[in-house]
Protein backbone atom coordinates (compact mmCIF):
# COMPACT_ATOMS: atom_id res chain seq x y z
CA UNK A 1 0.00 0.00 0.00
CA UNK A 2 1.05 3.62 -1.29
CA UNK A 3 1.58 5.88 2.25
CA UNK A 4 -1.10 8.32 3.08
CA UNK A 5 -0.36 12.01 1.68
CA UNK A 6 -0.93 14.35 4.19
CA UNK A 7 -1.04 18.17 3.67
CA UNK A 8 -0.17 20.24 6.92
CA UNK A 9 -2.09 24.20 7.08
CA UNK A 10 -0.10 26.04 8.85
CA UNK A 11 4.37 25.47 9.75
CA UNK A 12 4.63 26.69 13.18
CA UNK A 13 5.42 24.55 16.16
CA UNK A 14 2.51 22.68 16.47
CA UNK A 15 2.32 22.25 12.12
CA UNK A 16 6.06 21.26 12.49
CA UNK A 17 5.61 18.55 15.39
CA UNK A 18 2.32 17.31 13.66
CA UNK A 19 4.43 16.92 10.41
CA UNK A 20 7.28 14.93 12.40
CA UNK A 21 5.25 12.63 13.99
CA UNK A 22 3.12 11.43 10.86
CA UNK A 23 6.96 10.76 8.79
CA UNK A 24 7.57 8.80 11.64
CA UNK A 25 4.28 6.85 11.08
CA UNK A 26 4.90 6.98 7.36
CA UNK A 27 3.54 9.13 6.25
CA UNK A 28 4.17 11.79 2.88
CA UNK A 29 4.11 15.02 4.09
CA UNK A 30 3.49 18.66 2.66
CA UNK A 31 3.03 21.63 4.91
CA UNK A 32 1.79 24.67 3.22
CA UNK A 33 1.91 27.89 4.77
CA UNK A 34 1.82 31.25 3.34
CA UNK A 35 4.75 33.29 4.66
CA UNK A 36 7.80 31.26 5.82
CA UNK A 37 8.39 28.43 7.89
CA UNK A 38 10.48 29.23 10.86
CA UNK A 39 11.14 32.92 10.18
CA UNK A 40 8.55 36.12 11.58
CA UNK A 41 6.52 37.08 9.20
CA UNK A 42 3.26 38.95 10.76
CA UNK A 43 2.45 37.92 14.22
CA UNK A 44 2.97 33.74 13.91
CA UNK A 45 3.00 32.82 17.48
CA UNK A 46 5.65 29.93 16.85
CA UNK A 47 8.90 32.67 16.66
CA UNK A 48 7.67 34.83 19.40
CA UNK A 49 6.75 32.68 22.09
CA UNK A 50 9.26 32.94 25.53
CA UNK A 51 10.15 29.22 25.34
CA UNK A 52 9.35 28.15 29.25
CA UNK A 53 8.66 24.61 28.74
CA UNK A 54 5.77 24.75 32.18
CA UNK A 55 2.38 25.95 32.26
CA UNK A 56 3.51 28.87 34.40
CA UNK A 57 0.92 28.16 37.05
CA UNK A 58 -0.21 24.67 35.99
CA UNK A 59 -2.44 24.54 39.34
CA UNK A 60 -4.86 27.13 37.53
CA UNK A 61 -5.43 25.16 34.84
CA UNK A 62 -7.70 21.75 33.75
CA UNK A 63 -6.33 18.37 34.30
CA UNK A 64 -7.25 17.82 30.28
CA UNK A 65 -4.03 21.02 29.94
CA UNK A 66 -1.96 19.52 32.26
CA UNK A 67 -2.23 16.22 30.53
CA UNK A 68 -0.60 17.57 27.27
CA UNK A 69 1.95 19.84 28.92
CA UNK A 70 2.91 16.98 31.20
CA UNK A 71 3.53 14.83 28.11
CA UNK A 72 5.13 18.41 26.30
CA UNK A 73 7.65 18.51 28.95
CA UNK A 74 8.66 14.82 29.61
CA UNK A 75 9.26 14.54 25.56
CA UNK A 76 11.27 18.11 25.31
CA UNK A 77 14.80 16.22 26.58
CA UNK A 78 14.49 13.72 23.54
CA UNK A 79 13.06 15.54 21.01
CA UNK A 80 15.82 18.30 21.58
CA UNK A 81 19.11 15.79 21.77
CA UNK A 82 17.23 13.76 18.29
CA UNK A 83 16.99 17.64 17.04
CA UNK A 84 20.66 18.19 17.66
CA UNK A 85 21.95 15.23 16.32
CA UNK A 86 20.28 14.48 13.15
CA UNK A 87 20.35 18.43 12.01
CA UNK A 88 23.59 20.10 14.14
CA UNK A 89 21.40 22.85 15.28
CA UNK A 90 21.23 23.54 19.23
CA UNK A 91 17.19 24.68 20.15
CA UNK A 92 18.45 26.65 23.15
CA UNK A 93 16.83 23.51 25.45
CA UNK A 94 18.34 24.05 28.69
CA UNK A 95 16.99 23.13 32.66
CA UNK A 96 17.19 26.60 33.45
CA UNK A 97 14.84 26.31 36.82
CA UNK A 98 11.81 28.68 37.77
CA UNK A 99 11.52 30.97 40.58
CA UNK A 100 7.99 32.16 41.58
CA UNK A 101 7.64 35.27 43.65
CA UNK A 102 5.08 35.59 45.40
CA UNK A 103 1.88 36.50 45.48
CA UNK A 104 1.19 32.66 44.98
CA UNK A 105 -1.27 29.95 46.83
CA UNK A 106 1.21 28.51 48.45
CA UNK A 107 -0.83 25.17 49.30
CA UNK A 108 -1.96 24.75 46.11
CA UNK A 109 1.18 25.33 44.78
CA UNK A 110 2.83 22.15 46.88
CA UNK A 111 -0.26 20.08 46.39
CA UNK A 112 -0.07 20.04 42.65
CA UNK A 113 3.31 19.98 42.49
CA UNK A 114 3.46 16.98 44.93
CA UNK A 115 0.40 15.06 42.36
CA UNK A 116 2.54 15.55 39.53
CA UNK A 117 6.27 14.89 40.91
CA UNK A 118 7.37 17.72 40.25
CA UNK A 119 10.37 19.25 42.99
CA UNK A 120 9.34 22.67 44.70
CA UNK A 121 11.35 23.42 47.11
CA UNK A 122 10.47 26.95 49.55
CA UNK A 123 13.29 29.96 49.01
CA UNK A 124 14.49 33.48 49.80
CA UNK A 125 14.25 35.49 46.63
CA UNK A 126 17.01 37.44 47.97
CA UNK A 127 19.37 34.60 47.63
CA UNK A 128 18.80 34.74 43.84
CA UNK A 129 19.53 38.24 43.49
CA UNK A 130 16.48 39.78 42.57
CA UNK A 131 13.89 41.90 44.49
CA UNK A 132 10.56 39.36 45.26
CA UNK A 133 8.83 42.82 45.69
CA UNK A 134 6.02 41.32 47.90
CA UNK A 135 7.98 39.47 50.59
CA UNK A 136 11.13 37.13 50.79
CA UNK A 137 9.33 34.15 50.42
CA UNK A 138 9.27 32.37 46.90
CA UNK A 139 9.95 28.63 45.28
CA UNK A 140 12.19 27.33 43.51
CA UNK A 141 11.16 24.57 40.69
CA UNK A 142 14.95 23.58 39.53
CA UNK A 143 13.34 21.01 36.93
CA UNK A 144 11.61 23.42 34.63
CA UNK A 145 12.91 23.93 31.17
CA UNK A 146 13.09 26.52 28.95
CA UNK A 147 13.87 25.77 24.51
CA UNK A 148 14.61 28.94 22.11
CA UNK A 149 11.68 28.81 19.53
CA UNK A 150 13.43 30.65 16.90
CA UNK A 151 16.18 27.85 17.14
CA UNK A 152 13.70 25.33 17.94
CA UNK A 153 11.96 25.92 14.29
CA UNK A 154 15.13 26.50 12.65
CA UNK A 155 16.05 22.68 13.44
CA UNK A 156 12.39 21.47 13.09
CA UNK A 157 12.48 22.83 9.49
CA UNK A 158 16.07 21.03 8.85
CA UNK A 159 14.74 17.98 10.28
CA UNK A 160 11.29 17.96 8.01
CA UNK A 161 13.73 19.40 5.01
CA UNK A 162 16.21 16.01 6.20
CA UNK A 163 13.05 13.79 5.59
CA UNK A 164 11.38 14.98 2.40
CA UNK A 165 8.50 16.72 3.65
CA UNK A 166 7.78 19.29 0.94
CA UNK A 167 7.46 22.97 2.07
CA UNK A 168 5.05 25.09 0.10
CA UNK A 169 5.56 28.60 1.18
CA UNK A 170 4.15 31.60 0.41
CA UNK A 171 0.89 29.54 -0.28
CA UNK A 172 -2.00 30.83 1.69
CA UNK A 173 -4.96 27.54 1.77
CA UNK A 174 -8.65 29.88 1.54
CA UNK A 175 -11.29 29.02 3.64
CA UNK A 176 -12.64 26.12 3.41
CA UNK A 177 -16.50 25.34 1.87
CA UNK A 178 -18.38 22.65 3.45
CA UNK A 179 -18.11 19.34 1.58
CA UNK A 180 -18.53 15.80 2.73
CA UNK A 181 -15.11 14.60 1.58
CA UNK A 182 -12.00 16.68 1.16
CA UNK A 183 -9.86 15.55 -2.29
CA UNK A 184 -8.27 18.97 -2.71
CA UNK A 185 -8.19 21.93 -0.89
CA UNK A 186 -7.70 25.76 -3.41
CA UNK A 187 -5.23 28.24 -2.46
CA UNK A 188 -6.18 31.75 -2.70
CA UNK A 189 -4.31 31.35 -6.38
CA UNK A 190 -7.08 29.16 -7.27
CA UNK A 191 -4.35 25.98 -7.37
CA UNK A 192 -5.57 22.67 -5.58
CA UNK A 193 -3.64 20.74 -3.29
CA UNK A 194 -4.57 17.00 -3.37
CA UNK A 195 -3.71 14.63 -0.33
CA UNK A 196 -5.34 12.21 1.78
CA UNK A 197 -5.79 13.61 4.55
CA UNK A 198 -5.81 17.07 6.23
CA UNK A 199 -4.50 18.99 9.18
CA UNK A 200 -5.33 22.09 9.99
CA UNK A 201 -2.47 23.89 12.23
CA UNK A 202 -2.83 27.22 11.60
CA UNK A 203 -2.94 28.84 14.74
CA UNK A 204 -4.99 32.10 15.54
CA UNK A 205 -6.03 32.23 11.91
CA UNK A 206 -7.96 28.31 12.51
CA UNK A 207 -11.70 29.99 12.71
CA UNK A 208 -11.05 32.31 9.94
CA UNK A 209 -10.15 29.03 7.45
CA UNK A 210 -13.03 26.40 8.99
CA UNK A 211 -15.55 29.49 10.15
CA UNK A 212 -18.04 27.69 7.35
CA UNK A 213 -18.17 24.28 8.55
CA UNK A 214 -17.19 24.28 11.92
CA UNK A 215 -18.85 27.11 13.76
CA UNK A 216 -18.52 26.23 16.90
CA UNK A 217 -14.70 26.43 17.00
CA UNK A 218 -13.50 28.86 19.71
CA UNK A 219 -10.50 30.52 18.67
CA UNK A 220 -9.37 33.80 18.42
CA UNK A 221 -6.15 35.91 18.57
CA UNK A 222 -4.43 36.91 21.81
CA UNK A 223 -1.61 39.14 21.46
CA UNK A 224 1.60 39.17 23.78
CA UNK A 225 4.74 41.36 23.51
CA UNK A 226 8.08 40.95 24.47
CA UNK A 227 11.55 42.73 24.79
CA UNK A 228 15.01 41.90 24.57
CA UNK A 229 18.07 42.56 26.60
CA UNK A 230 21.47 41.66 26.27
CA UNK A 231 22.77 42.99 30.12
CA UNK A 232 26.05 42.71 31.32
CA UNK A 233 24.80 40.88 34.28
CA UNK A 234 22.20 38.20 33.16
CA UNK A 235 19.49 36.60 35.87
CA UNK A 236 20.77 32.68 36.26
CA UNK A 237 17.30 31.32 36.11
CA UNK A 238 13.43 32.19 34.23
CA UNK A 239 11.51 34.33 37.31
CA UNK A 240 7.95 34.90 37.09
CA UNK A 241 6.18 36.99 39.71
CA UNK A 242 2.35 37.99 38.99
CA UNK A 243 1.79 37.40 35.25
CA UNK A 244 4.63 38.65 33.92
CA UNK A 245 7.82 36.76 33.53
CA UNK A 246 11.71 37.58 32.48
CA UNK A 247 13.89 34.38 30.62
CA UNK A 248 17.64 34.20 30.43
CA UNK A 249 19.11 32.61 27.43
CA UNK A 250 22.07 30.94 27.39
CA UNK A 251 23.85 33.06 24.73
CA UNK A 252 23.21 36.14 27.81
CA UNK A 253 20.34 37.71 26.56
CA UNK A 254 17.20 38.41 28.41
CA UNK A 255 13.53 37.97 27.42
CA UNK A 256 10.88 39.99 29.54
CA UNK A 257 6.95 39.99 29.03
CA UNK A 258 4.10 39.25 28.27
CA UNK A 259 1.17 40.87 27.47
CA UNK A 260 -2.34 39.45 26.96
CA UNK A 261 -4.00 42.04 24.84
CA UNK A 262 -7.70 41.11 23.05
CA UNK A 263 -6.91 43.44 19.84
CA UNK A 264 -7.48 41.22 17.00
CA UNK A 265 -4.85 40.08 14.25
CA UNK A 266 -3.04 43.53 14.76
CA UNK A 267 0.84 42.36 15.24
CA UNK A 268 2.36 45.55 15.66
CA UNK A 269 3.98 46.68 19.32
CA UNK A 270 3.41 49.76 21.20
CA UNK A 271 5.20 51.66 23.25
CA UNK A 272 3.04 51.70 26.65
CA UNK A 273 3.74 48.21 26.97
CA UNK A 274 7.22 48.59 26.13
CA UNK A 275 7.15 50.73 28.82
CA UNK A 276 5.06 48.43 31.45
CA UNK A 277 7.44 46.02 30.85
CA UNK A 278 10.64 47.72 31.05
CA UNK A 279 8.95 48.78 34.54
CA UNK A 280 7.96 45.63 35.69
CA UNK A 281 11.28 44.08 34.62
CA UNK A 282 13.31 46.52 36.78
CA UNK A 283 11.34 46.52 39.78
CA UNK A 284 12.66 42.90 39.93
CA UNK A 285 16.33 43.34 38.68
CA UNK A 286 17.27 46.77 39.15
CA UNK A 287 20.28 46.77 37.38
CA UNK A 288 18.27 46.72 33.97
CA UNK A 289 17.58 50.48 34.60
CA UNK A 290 20.89 50.50 33.00
CA UNK A 291 20.26 48.70 29.97
CA UNK A 292 19.08 49.35 26.63
CA UNK A 293 15.95 47.28 25.43
CA UNK A 294 17.48 45.46 22.32
CA UNK A 295 14.25 44.05 20.38
CA UNK A 296 11.02 44.62 20.72
CA UNK A 297 8.37 42.39 18.83
CA UNK A 298 4.97 40.51 19.47
CA UNK A 299 3.04 37.34 18.54
CA UNK A 300 -0.40 36.36 17.73
CA UNK A 301 -1.65 33.26 20.18
CA UNK A 302 -4.21 31.09 19.06
CA UNK A 303 -6.15 31.62 22.42
CA UNK A 304 -9.40 29.31 23.56
CA UNK A 305 -11.34 28.94 26.61
CA UNK A 306 -9.14 28.06 29.13
CA UNK A 307 -6.17 27.37 27.01
CA UNK A 308 -7.62 24.06 25.95
CA UNK A 309 -6.39 22.92 22.23
CA UNK A 310 -8.57 21.54 19.56
CA UNK A 311 -7.02 18.15 18.69
CA UNK A 312 -9.79 15.96 16.61
CA UNK A 313 -11.49 14.79 13.69
CA UNK A 314 -13.21 17.61 12.10
CA UNK A 315 -17.46 17.09 13.10
CA UNK A 316 -19.03 16.90 9.17
CA UNK A 317 -15.73 16.69 6.98
CA UNK A 318 -14.02 13.42 6.66
CA UNK A 319 -10.19 13.21 6.07
CA UNK A 320 -9.93 16.84 7.79
CA UNK A 321 -8.19 17.35 11.17
CA UNK A 322 -8.15 19.84 13.86
CA UNK A 323 -4.58 20.57 15.75
CA UNK A 324 -4.94 24.04 17.13
CA UNK A 325 -5.87 26.61 19.34
CA UNK A 326 -2.75 26.24 22.27
CA UNK A 327 -3.09 29.57 23.32
CA UNK A 328 -0.10 29.96 26.15
CA UNK A 329 1.05 26.67 25.71
CA UNK A 330 1.71 26.01 22.55
CA UNK A 331 5.37 25.22 22.29
CA UNK A 332 5.08 23.17 25.46
CA UNK A 333 2.09 20.92 24.43
CA UNK A 334 3.11 20.64 20.38
CA UNK A 335 4.56 17.28 21.14
CA UNK A 336 1.48 15.96 22.46
CA UNK A 337 -0.86 16.97 20.95
CA UNK A 338 1.10 16.22 17.55
CA UNK A 339 1.10 12.38 19.04
CA UNK A 340 -2.89 12.42 19.50
CA UNK A 341 -3.75 13.91 16.16
CA UNK A 342 -1.17 12.09 14.75
CA UNK A 343 -2.74 8.71 16.30
CA UNK A 344 -6.66 9.71 15.32
CA UNK A 345 -5.28 10.13 11.90
CA UNK A 346 -3.48 6.74 11.46
CA UNK A 347 -6.74 4.80 13.38
CA UNK A 348 -4.34 4.01 16.25
CA UNK A 349 -5.57 4.56 19.95
CA UNK A 350 -4.24 7.59 21.28
CA UNK A 351 -2.88 6.76 24.70
CA UNK A 352 -4.87 9.42 25.88
CA UNK A 353 -8.32 9.97 26.33
CA UNK A 354 -9.18 12.27 23.40
CA UNK A 355 -12.93 13.24 24.18
CA UNK A 356 -12.03 16.53 25.82
CA UNK A 357 -9.83 17.85 22.46
CA UNK A 358 -12.97 17.19 20.41
CA UNK A 359 -14.46 19.52 18.21
CA UNK A 360 -18.04 20.10 18.55
CA UNK A 361 -20.42 20.32 15.05
C1 LIG B 1 4.57 36.40 23.48
C2 LIG B 1 4.31 34.91 23.53
C3 LIG B 1 4.92 34.13 24.50
C4 LIG B 1 4.70 32.75 24.53
N1 LIG B 1 5.38 31.99 25.43
C5 LIG B 1 5.20 30.65 25.44
C6 LIG B 1 5.96 29.85 26.32
O1 LIG B 1 6.81 30.36 27.07
N2 LIG B 1 5.72 28.51 26.34
C7 LIG B 1 4.79 27.92 25.52
O2 LIG B 1 4.60 26.71 25.59
N3 LIG B 1 4.08 28.67 24.65
C8 LIG B 1 4.26 30.01 24.60
N4 LIG B 1 3.52 30.79 23.74
C9 LIG B 1 2.44 30.17 22.99
C10 LIG B 1 2.94 29.46 21.76
O3 LIG B 1 3.88 30.27 21.10
C11 LIG B 1 1.75 29.14 20.84
O4 LIG B 1 0.75 28.42 21.52
C12 LIG B 1 2.20 28.32 19.63
O5 LIG B 1 3.26 28.96 18.98
C13 LIG B 1 1.08 28.11 18.64
O6 LIG B 1 1.65 27.46 17.52
P1 LIG B 1 0.87 27.27 16.18
O7 LIG B 1 1.76 26.47 15.30
O8 LIG B 1 -0.51 26.76 16.47
O9 LIG B 1 0.63 28.75 15.62
P2 LIG B 1 1.58 29.70 14.73
O10 LIG B 1 2.97 29.66 15.16
O11 LIG B 1 0.93 31.05 14.71
O12 LIG B 1 1.53 29.03 13.31
C14 LIG B 1 0.39 29.04 12.49
C15 LIG B 1 0.87 29.13 11.07
O13 LIG B 1 -0.23 28.97 10.16
C16 LIG B 1 0.00 29.81 9.05
N5 LIG B 1 -1.26 30.05 8.37
C17 LIG B 1 -2.34 30.72 8.84
N6 LIG B 1 -3.33 30.72 7.95
C18 LIG B 1 -2.88 30.05 6.86
C19 LIG B 1 -3.44 29.73 5.58
N7 LIG B 1 -4.69 30.13 5.25
N8 LIG B 1 -2.70 29.03 4.69
C20 LIG B 1 -1.44 28.64 5.00
N9 LIG B 1 -0.85 28.94 6.20
C21 LIG B 1 -1.56 29.61 7.11
C22 LIG B 1 0.60 31.07 9.67
O14 LIG B 1 1.30 31.87 8.73
C23 LIG B 1 1.51 30.48 10.75
O15 LIG B 1 2.83 30.29 10.30
C24 LIG B 1 3.78 32.17 23.63
C25 LIG B 1 3.17 32.96 22.65
C26 LIG B 1 3.44 34.32 22.58
C27 LIG B 1 2.81 35.13 21.49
Amino acid sequence: MSAQKVVVVGGGIVGCMTAMALVQRGCKVTIVERHQIASQTSGESSWAGGGILFPLLPWMYSAHVNTLTQIGMQAYPAIAAQLRADTGIDTGFDPTGFLLLPPFDADTAIAWCEQYQVPIQAVKASAFAVNSLSGDDAFWLPTVCQARPPHMMQALRRWLEQHQVTMLEHTELAPLKEVGEMHAWPTMQGEKIEADQFVVTSGAWSFDLLKDTAAKLNIKPMRGQIVLYKPQKNLQQMVYRDGFYMIPRLDGHLLAGSTLEDVGFDAGVTEAVRDEIAAKAEAIMPSLKNEPIIKHWSGLRPGTPENLPVISAHPTIQNLYLNTGHFRYGLTMAPASAALVTALMCGDTPSIDATPYQCHA
